[in-house]
């Protein structure tokens, strides 16, 4: 199969112009969650390391809805969870989870994790996504469960539990709680959210009607390497982007 012809993502003079790129895609991955409906209370994060300060990340202020988030809102955290940028107060959850994810991965620019309607239901069957359609391909040998619930996660060592359970895959179903996903740029992580969110409803649906028939693992792991790659992760999010901008162009403000 000859490779899709992609876009590519943008490269940076200095590293104060890729941050003012990742907090924009990070504002417009909040409004689009907010569009999709991703948002529920005050829970959810999407975060983004920062690229002047490496052990610093980028996360939305505790409580400010996703769909009004601009650029100028977001808070800067450091390795301590104390807010050095922006205004507001970060949420704990928010700290346990990500701070622990970005140090064991260094690999990963974003992480997103939201209580989204799908994702959570099927988080309660303790059961990782099977290769049912071309899309889920994306996931197939590269996300995983965390097979626990401990309560709302407030410490760094449950942070770090997870963290070990997500591995070096892309994505994992925390059990009884919703999906958290990461990625090598912002529209990585936040289009493999999206488009986990609805594999979840997907499967249920499939499932609800009959037996969904399985890809065979082979042209599974073929799938996984066109429609799950970083680059594809990164392109799939651009028509997203071009749509919020649309929408809501004060994102630009
Ligand atoms: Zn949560």
């Amino acid at each position: 199969m000859p490779p899709m012809k992609m876009g590519k993502p943008p490269t940076f003079e200095t590293p104060e112009e890729e941050r003012a790129h990742r907090k924009l895609m990070l504002a417009a991955a909040f409004r689009l969650f907010s569009r999709f409906g991703f948002d529920e209370g005050v829970a959810g994060h999407i975060t983004a390391r920062d690229p002047v300060v490496p052990d610093h990340f980028w996360v939305n202020a505790f409580g400010q809805h996703f769909g009004s988030i601009r650029p100028d809102d977001l808070l800067l955290v450091n390795h301590d969870g104390e807010v050095v940028a922006g205004e507001g107060v970060v949420n704990q959850a928010a700290f346990a989870i990500h701070s622990q994810v970005h140090a064991a991965r260094p690999d990963v620019v974003a992480a997103a994790h939201t209580h989204s309607t799908y994702g959570r239901s099927w988080s309660t069957l303790g059961r990782l996504l099977d290769p049912i359609t071309q899309d889920v391909c994306a996931f197939y040998n590269d996300h995983a469960l965390f097979d626990d619930y401990t309560g709302v996660v407030l410490d760094v060592e449950e942070g770090k539990r997870i963290a070990h359970a997500l591995g070096d895959n892309k994505a994992a179903i925390l059990r009884n709680h919703g999906l958290l996903t990461v990625g090598r740029s912002v529209e990585e992580a936040a289009w493999w959210f999206i488009t986990m969110e609805r594999s979840c409803q997907v499967q249920l649906m499939a499932e609800a009607a009959g037996t969904p028939v399985l890809i065979d693992p082979e042209m599974a792991a073929v799938t996984h390497g066109t429609v799950g790659s970083d680059i594809a992760g990164w392109f799939s999010f651009q028509p997203l982007y071009q749509r919020i901008v649309r929408e809501q162009p004060d994102l630009l403000d």
